[in-house]
């Protein structure tokens, strides 16, 4: 008799293979949808007080909260945990995952499993933001809309056995929820308000709402924009491009091409400072001793790969690539 598992092996296969026709039906979840226009709705209250009536020193510690917690996905949750390109020691692993609590995407358990399904099934069903469904879907939609069966379903699949036993990973799940009030509320009104003398309704809407949407829409971007446009140096049957702009917005997600191709490079592109304030971040661990064993790809090995499947702009010249 075939055990579970083996019928869901053998369930998946048939899905692959197109036998199966899917029934998923799109499914709104509201609660998402309502939580999300109210967010966006309390945002642009606070892009108006950040533009008419913020303090300089609000304003500047609008734009150092926002990275930190940027810097705790694209160094912590993506670079380190999810594709393993580079180690840790425990100090820097705390700071990490309490800067990815700035962001709230979800526990990092969740994230890593998350991105990790996306690169494994990159452009299918089972990929939770699939860009071949627009970009809508790829960027805001995929949180609007009940997952696709499969997301769950190879989801499975994944080896996760590293990221369960992290022991910060164990508490950073344990107590996500205060964590959460404690670094993306709390901390930030104690700062704005008591230390740098900003009124109370001004820090709330800035410093939480506001800085809490700006770091959304850029992680938004990579699936979105870095999926659907830009060129192609290392592989052009893929989505994923080589986008300046998703870069500069995200501190270095952008290079997508390349990640995609190569996913354990702890530069996530090719040259490593080209707007990408996560390597520097890296780089500056790596001084202090906390970051080590970065991972990269021979440049000998990036030249053949671009020759057998780019779309040969890394050739043409720098500039189009970068
Ligand atoms: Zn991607
Ligand atoms: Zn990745």
């Amino acid at each position: 008799m075939a055990t579970k598992k083996q019928e869901e092996l053998s369930r998946i296969g048939q899905n692959l293979l197109g036998y199966s026709k899917s029934s998923y039906r799109w499914e709104v979840v509201w609660k998402n949808v309502i939580i999300f226009s109210v967010l966006h709705a309390l945002a642009l209250r606070g892009l108006y007080l950040y533009i008419f009536k913020a303090k300089i020193e609000t304003m500047i510690f609008f734009w150092m909260y926002s990275w930190l917690g940027g810097f705790g996905i694209t160094a912590g949750a993506h670079r380190l945990w999810s594709h393993r390109s580079y180690k840790a020691k425990t100090p820097l692993r705390y700071c990490l995952a309490a800067f990815q609590c700035i962001a709230v995407q979800n526990h990092l358990y969740e994230w890593c499993r998350d991105h990790r399904v996306h690169h494994k099934f990159s452009e299918t069903d089972a990929d939770p933001h699939n860009a071949k469904r627009g970009f809508f879907f790829s960027h805001i939609g995929w949180l609007l809309l009940r997952k696709h069966p499969d997301v769950r379903e190879k989801g499975k699949f994944i080896d996760m056995s590293d990221i369960a036993e992290d022991p910060v990973i164990k508490i950073q799940k344990k107590y996500y929820t205060p964590l959460v009030v404690l670094f993306r509320i709390l901390v930030p009104l104690y700062v704005d308000c008591y230390l740098l003398g900003e009124k109370l309704g001004t820090a709330f809407y800035v410093m939480v709402v506001l800085s809490y949407i700006y770091s959304l829409h850029v992680t938004w971007l990579v699936n979105s924009a870095a999926h659907l446009f830009g060129n192609k140096p290392y592989d052009q049957s893929i989505n994923p491009s080589q986008n300046r702009w998703v870069s500069i917005a995200s501190l270095g997600e952008g290079w997508h091409n390349f990640h995609h191709v190569f996913p354990w490079d702890y530069k996530a592109n090719e040259l490593p400072f080209t707007s990408n304030w996560t390597t520097r971040f890296i780089h500056f661990w790596a001084a202090l001793g906390q970051a080590y064993d970065l991972k990269s790809v021979s440049a000998e090995l990036i030249k053949q790969r671009a020759t057998r499947t780019g779309d040969g702009s890394l050739f043409k010249s720098a500039t189009t690539v970068q």
